[in-house]
């Protein structure tokens, strides 16, 4: 595994990619290594790698899960089938899904957590957002909020259930949706529950179309 403090350097004040001010936070963020053991005894043994995607004034905020392994390589969120999924949901092009001054992407976990002996993602360590999410939330004011999957939903809406919270979706919106996880493991979910795509869909693209 490489350094990613020499792939990545940290520049302080500033936003390495898109050269938009910095939260003070991120640049603490992105040398995190609480998970350093965690992540070794995976299978993958991988290093911590936090995906840190977000910046002041955003008027969107994606509320993710945690990087996959092919973001984990990339350093980008939501490079996968799951981000081409999310995106068709919004209704928004690449430029403006990582415009960091427009969208911001804060997972619940900021680095890929390995593997199961299934071979499916691990959940998010709580440390995490236990020691990140507060504070991050407390420097952004976004206008809508999308909340990917059960770990976001019931961090921020308190909510157990993620069907019954999708299902419940008008009592949150339209500064508030929550989504199923966009992973192709959730097609099935997808088409048990057509109101989804039928209903949700149009007013969460209406709803981004005159936010962004
Ligand atoms: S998952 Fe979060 S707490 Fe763990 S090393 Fe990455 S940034 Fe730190």
């Amino acid at each position: 595994m490489s350094d990613d403090s020499q792939r990545f350097p940290a520049r302080p004040g500033a936003d390495p990619a898109a050269g938009l001010p910095e939260l003070p936070v991120a640049a603490e963020l992105r040398a995190c290594r609480l998970c350093v053991q965690r992540f070794a005894a995976t299978a993958t043994a991988h290093e911590p790698r936090p995906v840190v995607w977000f910046a002041r004034g955003a008027r969107v905020l994606v509320a993710s899960q945690a990087p996959g392994m092919r973001v984990h390589q990339s350093g980008r969120p939501f490079t996968d089938a799951s981000g081409q999924r999310l995106r068709d949901w919004m209704g928004v092009d690449e430029a403006t899904f990582y415009d960091r001054s427009r969208v911001a992407i804060v997972p619940m976990g900021f680095c890929f957590p390995g593997y199961d002996a299934k071979g499916a993602d691990l959940p998010p360590p709580p440390i995490c957002a236990r020691t990140w999410r507060a504070r991050i939330m407390h420097d952004l004011d976004p206008q809508v909020t999308l909340l990917i999957g059960g770990h976001a939903i019931r961090w921020h809406l308190g909510l157990r259930d993620v069907t019954a919270a999708v299902a419940g979706w008008r009592d949150h919106a339209p500064r508030v949706f929550p989504l199923p996880h966009p992973s192709w493991r959730n097609t099935a979910w997808l088409k048990r529950n057509p109101w989804f795509q039928a209903e949700l869909v149009p007013e969460l693209r209406k709803t981004l179309a005159e936010v962004l």
